[in-house]
């Protein structure tokens, strides 16, 4: 298995960005030709999607139909110091790792999946884990 970091700083409270490119290209570098690839975020109020980014308001749909089934003003236990009880119902809906296949040294997602990161509480600075397998 190979390892890889990426570090992917958001910019708004909610927001899903396209890392698609970036994962495939740490795969074309890794030079695997066929086997898997396994994403995981290593965070407890950011998630993964997979989704269509042909049409941005996809996504922008998704995030606000989570938001009116897990709203931030809602009623929950978690209170302690960062109020962020939305973000982490949110994203455990979401999850937060995701396997992939690599088929001729490429991610093999089809014509219009990609890979979303999904920021549910930030601006923050966040890390996306790519392992890589091969066969
Ligand atoms: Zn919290």
């Amino acid at each position: 298995m190979q390892f890889h970091e990426l570090t992917i700083p958001t910019s708004e409270r909610r927001q899903a960005i396209d890392v698609t490119d970036r994962i495939d290209a740490v795969v074309a570098d890794s030079g695997t030709a066929e086997g898997l690839c396994h994403i995981y975020v290593p965070h407890v109020t950011a998630a993964l999607a997979v989704n269509e980014a042909k049409d941005p308001l996809v996504m922008i749909d998704v995030l606000d139909h989570l938001a009116r089934l897990v709203p931030a003003d809602g009623e929950y236990r978690h209170r302690c110091q960062d109020d962020n009880a939305d973000a982490h119902v949110q994203a455990a809906l979401l999850g937060n790792q995701r396997t992939f296949f690599i088929r001729n040294g490429r991610l093999w997602l089809g014509t219009y999946p990609r890979i979303f990161l999904c920021e549910l509480d930030g601006p923050r600075r966040r890390q996306v884990w790519i392992g890589i397998s091969r066969g």
